[in-house]
């Protein structure tokens, strides 16, 4: 593989020495509605991350949280050293511009449930789009990486294709090329098979599961236990915007050591 078409995650701390993404004490309010309750998560560099847990429980939100769709009401996020949505001055913290916060989430890839490729643009478009008018990247530059990522996840016959002409597995598929196309320093993907039929999940977990081989960092809120069982180094057991248990899939999803972890893994028997 070229330097270029490398999507190993890129880091400004080759030694590592920090987390890649921090995620600090972080509450989040919806009105009276506590979603996210003093939540601590650290991402190390080159791993994967997969937070599990009931409908309701906050999993989407800490996602949004990490590249600022969601303001914390407390709390600090970093990622690859940043801090995310605010610049601190002394002992103040203030809200970036909105140019910056774009900026910084052009570094973190986000791939969702229903795919959200633009539909009025072709496949090679949908991949192209955003390190060109977000980045300013090189169009030529781009397309020949988009290129390169769309046989990575099977589809170089498809460029031409608009989404509506794709399965659901296939429109993922290029929904993660599209995140990857950034150069993100992190992949977040929330519950990136749910939408999907039965038959068309295992495409998508193959890429997945590639992706994690070959050290992408990301952070997947899944209800493939199996699947997180496998990939994951660190698993997250959150319920009621609380993290209940943390730890490798042996603990969390084997031997769980909490009774609402045992009550909700049940359910997958
Ligand atoms: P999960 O992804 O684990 O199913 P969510 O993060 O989507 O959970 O939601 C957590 C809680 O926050 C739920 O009770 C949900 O109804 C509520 N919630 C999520 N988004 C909003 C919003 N924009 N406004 C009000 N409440 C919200
Ligand atoms: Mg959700």
């Amino acid at each position: 593989m070229t330097a270029e078409t490398t999507t190993t995650t890129e880091t400004t701390d080759p030694q590592n020495r920090q987390p890649l993404v921090e995620i600090d004490s972080v509450s989040k309010r919806f009105g009276p509605h506590l979603v996210l309750d003093d939540v601590s998560l650290t991402v190390p560099h080159g791993s994967v991350t997969a937070i599990i847990g009931p409908s309701g429980s906050g999993k989407s939100t800490l996602l949004r949280t990490v590249n600022h769709l969601e303001k914390v009401d407390g709390g600090l996020i970093r990622v690859d050293g940043e801090l995310i949505g605010y610049r601190r001055s002394g002992d103040n913290l203030h809200e970036l511009p909105e140019r910056e916060v774009r900026r910084q989430r052009s570094k973190i890839g986000f791939v969702f449930q229903d795919f959200n490729l633009f539909p009025h643009l072709t496949v090679l478009e949908n991949v192209v789009e955003a390190p060109v008018s977000a980045q300013r990247r090189d169009r030529s530059e781009v397309t020949e990486l988009a290129r390169s990522l769309l046989a990575r996840v099977g589809l170089a016959e498809k460029e031409g294709a608009y989404p509506r002409q794709l399965s659901g597995g296939q429109q993922q598929r290029v929904a993660i090329a599209r995140a990857l196309a950034l150069r993100p320093a992190v992949l977040l993907l929330d519950e990136p098979t749910s939408a999907l039929d039965p038959e068309l999940v295992g495409e998508v977990l193959e890429v997945i599961r590639g992706l994690a081989d070959e050290g992408v960092a990301m952070v997947v809120v899944t209800h493939e236990i199996g699947f997180a069982r496998d990939v994951a180094d660190t698993v997250v057991f959150l319920d009621r915007g609380r993290v209940v248990e943390v730890g490798p899939p042996a603990s969390v999803i084997d031997a769980p050591s909490h009774e609402r972890t045992r009550a909700f893994l049940r359910r997958f028997r």
